[in-house]
């Protein structure tokens, strides 16, 4: 249950509520506790004042020893009320008058009242009274206690200290009510809020629910189904839109897999049948001679060769992609590799009666992995041979041009049309298929370029086609001079 993220949102919500209620009824305790207290204290302190006035009128009108006794009678009899304890004491703290001497407050039912001036607190009380001309506290008795007032005065030349206790009961009972209303009222309010905020977090995660059981639905057969984006503000709108474009992602890489996958099993096609062509027409013949067979041992070495070189890309592709390319970076001088590719190429030009020349460079010291970099070299001359008519020409440079050593290969074949130059570093796109596949001895799936742009890209250097019409075209690899940023096959 509590997986449920419904069920711990209103969780938490009512145990934050409780917490508040709670709180907030103890304030409401305190506050109402405190101002009853002061409510009470004002009017002990009022009647102490109007009791001490009617005392002093009555001392003048009273002769003899006891007339401050008659008089706190008279002054007890009318101002008495049912819940006050009225007494007098003088400086020894002996009682001179009380409320509860005089009838009928002293006896209740025929029995004599055991009151709270009997009390210990009470006289605790007395006693902390004596040094202070007014005094607050409390006094224990009765129900529910007594709040107690002293004031000290003159009479008559001595002084005397006024007492007055006031039931707390009606407070007390007031307190009481609040408790019992708080009991029943929070918990109503608990219950209220967590059904309330358990529909609330369930309308409010019904969209995620809706997308959940969307996004289970979507495989690789619908990938192209996006989630319903019902308010693209929001936290939930931003969350289906994310996980759109995820799949919009998803579903191009898927794509271009699939499309991979379908062009490589194409281009392999083509070699093994003309393999198994071969060899079936080889073993058909009953007597060949033995320069037919040679012939067919040829071709299907050479087609054995073209297939391996097309597993070789597609291998290092794969891994490529996959970032598990090792790349293995070593000291060495570009110009004097890209002379040593010239070099190997040569053979390969002398065939087609086409002049390669190299540009004489400078040092050109780098750390990089040589052995990507020479396939790199290999791939642009063997392209540019390749796609160049006898008795043309291709011309190499390298050059620092800043931090960046700059490789160009230019040659005078027929170009490439500009519509189709953006696309010429895909992945087995070839530009004129047919020819590029009868002139091939070893390769020509399409792949060259995409591993080459590759290469130099993982160098953290870019490969373009510079210049490309019908006198010729120019691929550029730039390669940083500086140190190798990070020896990664990413
Ligand atoms: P391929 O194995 O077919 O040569 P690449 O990836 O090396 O594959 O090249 C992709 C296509 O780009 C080639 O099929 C070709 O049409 C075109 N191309 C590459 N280099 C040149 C060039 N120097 N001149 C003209 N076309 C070229």
């Amino acid at each position: 249950m509590l997986d449920s993220v419904r069920v711990r949102l209103t969780l938490w919500y009512t145990s934050v509520l409780t917490l508040v209620l709670i709180v907030l009824a103890l304030i409401t305790y305190f506050i109402f506790w405190r101002s009853t207290l002061q409510r009470t204290d004002a009017n002990l302190s009022e009647l102490c004042e109007a009791f001490l006035t009617t005392l002093d009128a009555e001392v003048k009108d009273q002769s003899g020893p006891d007339s401050l006794k008659l008089a706190g009678q008279v002054a007890i009899n009318e101002h008495r009320f049912r819940d006050h304890v009225f007494a007098i004491f003088d400086d020894a703290g002996n009682i001179v008058v009380s409320s509860q001497d005089v009838p009928p407050v002293a006896t209740v039912n025929g029995s004599s009242v055991s009151g709270p001036l009997s009390s210990p607190s009470f006289h605790l009380f007395l006693d902390a009274s004596s040094r202070s001309d007014r005094l607050f506290g409390r006094v224990k008795g009765g129900k529910s206690g007594y709040r107690a007032f002293a004031r000290r005065f003159l009479s008559s030349g001595k002084t005397y200290t006024l007492v007055i206790l006031q039931s707390l009961h009606a407070q007390q009972e007031m307190l009481e009510e609040v408790t019992a209303t708080f009991a029943w009222v929070i918990p109503i309010a608990i219950v209220l809020a967590s059904v309330g905020g358990y529909f609330l977090a369930r309308k409010s995660l019904a969209p995620v629910v809706a997308m959940s059981s969307q996004a289970g639905r979507i495989g690789a057969s619908n990938l192209h189904e996006r989630l319903a984006v019902q308010n693209e503000r929001d936290e939930l709108g931003h969350l289906a839109q994310s996980f759109n474009s995820l799949l919009d992602r998803l579903s191009q890489s898927f794509e271009r897999q699939q499309r991979f996958m379908a062009d490589a099993s194409h281009e392999l096609r083509t070699p093994v049948a003309i393999l198994r062509g071969e060899a079936e027409v080889a073993l058909s013949q009953q007597a060949r001679s033995l320069q037919e067979y040679r012939e067919s041992l040829e071709v299907l070495h050479q087609e054995a060769a073209r297939l391996t070189h097309i597993v070789e890309d597609l291998f290092t592709l794969t891994r490529a992609d996959a970032g598990q390319y090792p790349l293995q970076p070593g000291d060495f001088y570009l110009d004097e590799l890209v002379g040593e590719c010239v070099h190997s190429a040569r053979t390969l030009a002398l065939a087609k009666k086409i002049s390669l020349h190299f540009e004489e460079a400078h040092e050109s010291p780098i750390h990089a992995d040589e052995s990507l970099l020479r396939r790199m070299i290999l791939n642009l001359l063997d392209n540019a041979i390749k796609y160049t008519p006898g008795a043309g020409r291709v011309t190499v440079t390298c050059n620092r041009v800043r931090d960046e050593y700059v490789v160009s290969i230019t040659d005078t074949g027929g170009g490439i049309p500009a519509e189709l130059q953006p696309r010429i570093f895909e992945r087995f796109f070839r530009a004129d298929k047919a020819r590029s596949r009868a002139e091939n001895d070893g390769g020509g799936a399409g792949l060259g370029l995409s591993i080459s742009r590759w290469i130099a890209e993982a160098h953290h250097g870019r490969l373009e086609l510079t210049r490309s019409d019908s006198t010729g075209s120019t691929f550029t690899a730039y390669l940083p001079t500086g140190p190798f940023p990070s020896p990664t096959g990413s």
